[in-house]
């Protein structure tokens, strides 16, 4: 009787209700994004700068100040969202009569020799928690340190992140770097958004702020920015410390077992020290 495939991942069939509907769904958190910061461009320049602001030197040192950060902001929003995944090459993939005698070994320790033949020539040092060489039953491939199958991409995806519905994309080996300058930069845009219209926010309440319901639009700017620059501190902060961890946010939650030092032995990635069982 075959094997059972120990830690590989199950190939149990979903049905998918309508894939069109599916991939106008995926879109929602973006659209929704977009759409905040198109709001935040007319209530900052229009509502703000040219409605509210009556000093001219205040009102171009605001406005080109807030297009820099904007522009930035943007740019690393738009190749967060818009670079493909890395997948993995094709000399990781595993011909199909291979498969079928992994498919129909008929002990685990078998599947785990087959497998170990195979990544003989690969440059590949994690392992599955009984010591295998990490395989993924859906792409057919042995997957390199790092890599996850992804289920929303449908394919292994190389140093996965995590998959973020604000993007609509992996976040991953190609576009880590957007990811976190994106982060950055709209944590930027937030704190200048929210403190360049604090003066404003204050005059509000005060009373002394003309524009009719105009006004209103600088009242939720300063609250929106600094709703969306309070969540961004925590999430920039935690990004910026699994970079110098040298970790992934999967990582971070399950950390990767290593072939050198044995199966049950955990290696953290930044400096090779051994802190597990
Ligand atoms: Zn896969
Ligand atoms: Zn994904």
């Amino acid at each position: 009787m075959p094997a059972r495939m120990g830690n590989y991942e199950s190939d149990g069939k979903r049905s998918i209700p309508c894939a069109g509907c599916m991939v106008a769904i995926k879109w929602i958190p973006v659209i929704f994004i977009a759409a905040v910061i198109a709001w935040s461009y007319y209530a900052y320049v229009v509502q703000l700068c040219l409605l509210s602001i009556e000093n001219t030197f205040e009102q171009i040192v605001f406005l080109i100040f807030y297009h820099i950060i904007c522009i930035l902001f943007f740019w690393s929003y738009w190749n967060t969202i818009f670079t493909p995944v890395g997948t993995v090459p094709s000399n990781w993939h595993i011909p199909e009569a291979d498969i079928e005698y992994i498919f129909h070994a008929d002990t685990q320790d078998q599947q785990k020799r087959i497998l170990e033949n195979f990544a003989k020539a690969l440059p590949v040092t994690n392992r599955t928690l009984n010591g295998s060489v990490r395989f993924c039953e859906k792409c057919k491939i042995i997957k390199p340190d790092h890599a996850h199958h992804c289920s929303v991409c449908g394919a292994c995806v190389l140093k996965m992140d995590h998959h973020c519905p604000w993007v609509n994309n992996c976040v991953n080996f190609t576009n880590y770097k957007y990811f976190v300058l994106f982060l950055g930069y709209a944590l930027l845009y937030c704190l200048y958004v929210a403190l360049t219209s604090l003066e404003y926010f204050i005059r509000f309440w005060r009373g002394d702020l003309n524009g009719g319901m105009g006004r209103f639009h600088i009242l939720f700017l300063f609250f929106v920015s600094l709703m969306f620059a309070i969540s961004l501190v925590s999430l920039f902060g935690y990004h910026i410390y699994l970079t110098l961890m040298n970790r992934t946010t999967l990582e971070a939650f399950r950390a990767p077992i290593f072939r050198i030092g044995g199966p049950t032995l955990y290696r953290c990635v930044c400096n090779g020290r051994l802190n597990g069982v």
